[in-house]
């Protein structure tokens, strides 16, 4: 419960809009919780998925600041939800100038929504030598963008902010608890290494304070 001291005491101050758009990202979690309640049918999952992270992204006013963070030297994963079941997880990416990650693959499907800022993601894909191939495509997100990974339509990629004076940041959602799925990166060679991720915070957001109205 808030406390009379937490309560933003002007409608329309930095508190009362975070308060107030939180919901949106509750909502989210609801919505797509039901959706996989109704199916495991990935193709449904990312096309439906898409629409209900389309709806989440388009307004940039839930992000609570302390996930929206850039870190000067290397890109923040912050967990904003994990489902009790580690169906789904729900993180912000927050990319400084020039910051980007190695090649890497997710092993689960996963959402990446742009809600600030740009990115680009380089897709590869594995030859039968091993090796990493770069498929040409190079898709430029804007705000707005929705791009789905999975290892059925395509799961390695390197991803950077493409605004070079500014952070910018994306909403993921993944079938897993991603943070703590074993993955890897890998360089050009196509040479695998271990990877779990983990997340850059400790703390997650307070979907589930309903004193507000939102
Ligand atoms: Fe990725």
């Amino acid at each position: 419960m808030a406390t009379l001291a937490t309560l933003p005491d002007q409608p329309g101050n930095d508190q009362a809009r975070t308060r107030a758009g939180i919901g949106r990202l509750r909502g989210f979690v609801t919505n797509l919780a039901e959706l996989l309640d109704s199916t495991q049918d990935e193709r449904e999952i990312l096309e439906s998925g898409a629409k209900l992270l389309s709806r989440l992204i388009a307004q940039d006013d839930w992000l609570p600041d302390a996930f929206a963070q850039a870190h000067p030297d290397r890109y923040q994963q912050y967990l904003l939800h994990c489902d009790s079941r580690e169906r789904f997880s729900v993180v912000s990416f927050v990319w400084g100038p020039g910051q980007g990650t190695p090649i890497h693959d997710h092993r689960v499907w996963g959402l990446v929504g742009v809600l600030r800022g740009a990115e680009a993601s380089e897709r590869f894909v594995r030859q039968g030598d091993g090796t990493l191939r770069p498929t040409g495509t190079v898709d430029m997100l804007h705000a707005g963008a929705v791009e789905a990974v999975s290892p059925r339509v395509g799961d390695i990629h390197r991803v950077r902010n493409a605004v070079p004076d500014a952070p910018s940041i994306s909403i993921h959602v993944y079938g897993a608890n991603i943070g703590a799925v074993e993955r890897a990166t890998y360089d050009l060679d196509g040479r695998a290494k271990r990877f779990v991720s983990g997340y850059a915070n400790d703390v997650v957001p307070n979907l589930w304070d309903r004193s507000n109205p939102s």
